[in-house]
């Protein structure tokens, strides 16, 4: 069944009680996401970035507003997302091959399918010398790729990516962003991404909501209007280059206050 998704974000709030105290985390979050955008949030550590996913993701609910999915009952979100957490979550008993394999798993496809499936993207992942291996003998690096894999092949039409790059070198991320929106362009979804690396919301976002130290709240929204599919040279681009100082700007203002 294809879903008409969007995501509709109500006046959220949401505090954490923490060694008996309670901790304001985010407030009055409004925002709604289209089919098929995609879109950032970033913000300064602890502005409450994985709180918000968590309770896009249905892992956890608002103490205040809402949010809605189209064509979902609010308790239903859990499964209509495919989630990144910041934290890698692999299957620490499981090798690389059937950790990402599993997603295909789920959706019935034979062993021996789901496998060739897994191949073709551990290669291109540079990855296929390491399918029998274990996660806790890969790098960080690698087992980020891996669950970002892992998280791509689900049949989410929602993505939701906290900080997936976070682990990677300069240059593989740089290959990671063109190659996942190629991907995007051939097989669109809705993706909303976490990230701290402002070139990295700008190349890959339609929008970016930049959110305040906590508690977290939307502080100021960008439309990114670059035409798509997008190469790399762009971040040169005088509009490129005004909107990342934009941004830089507005967060080191922030967090001096
Ligand atoms: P971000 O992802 O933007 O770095 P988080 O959403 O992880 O921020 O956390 C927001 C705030 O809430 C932080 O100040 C963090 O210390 C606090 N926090 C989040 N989860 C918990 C928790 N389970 N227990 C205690 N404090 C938490
Ligand atoms: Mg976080």
């Amino acid at each position: 069944m294809s879903i008409t998704v969007e995501i509709d974000i109500e006046k959220v709030n949401k505090n954490i009680i923490y060694q008996g105290e309670t901790l304001e985390v985010l407030r009055d979050i409004d925002l709604s996401i289209k089919k098929q955008e995609i879109v950032s949030i970033i913000g300064p550590s602890g502005c409450g970035k994985s709180t918000l996913l968590n309770l896009i993701a249905g892992l956890d609910n608002p103490d205040v507003g809402s949010i809605h999915f189209q064509g979902f009952n609010q308790e239903d979100r859990l499964g209509s997302v495919s989630y990144m957490q910041q934290k890698d979550l692999l299957f620490p008993w499981r090798t690389v091959l059937e950790n990402i394999s599993l997603s295909l798993e789920i959706k019935g496809i034979s062993k021996k399918d789901s496998t060739e499936i897994c191949r073709k993207y551990l290669s291109e992942f540079q990855l296929e010398k390491f399918e029998k291996n274990l996660p806790h003998t890969l790098s960080g690096g690698m087992r980020q790729r891996v669950a970002f894999l892992r998280t791509l092949l689900t049949d989410s039409e929602i993505l939701l990516l906290d900080e997936p790059f976070g682990a990677l070198d300069a240059l593989t991320r740089r290959n990671l962003y063109v190659w996942f929106m190629n991907l995007l362009e051939n097989n669109p979804r809705t993706v909303i991404l976490v990230t701290h690396d402002v070139e990295e919301a700008i190349f890959l976002s339609d929008r970016i909501f930049l959110l305040s130290p906590r508690p977290g709240q939307i502080e100021l929204i960008e439309e990114v209007s670059f035409e798509r599919p997008r190469t790399y040279e762009i971040i040169s681009d005088p509009n490129f280059v005004n909107l990342k100082s934009r941004l830089l700007h507005q967060l080191s203002e922030i967090r001096d206050e």
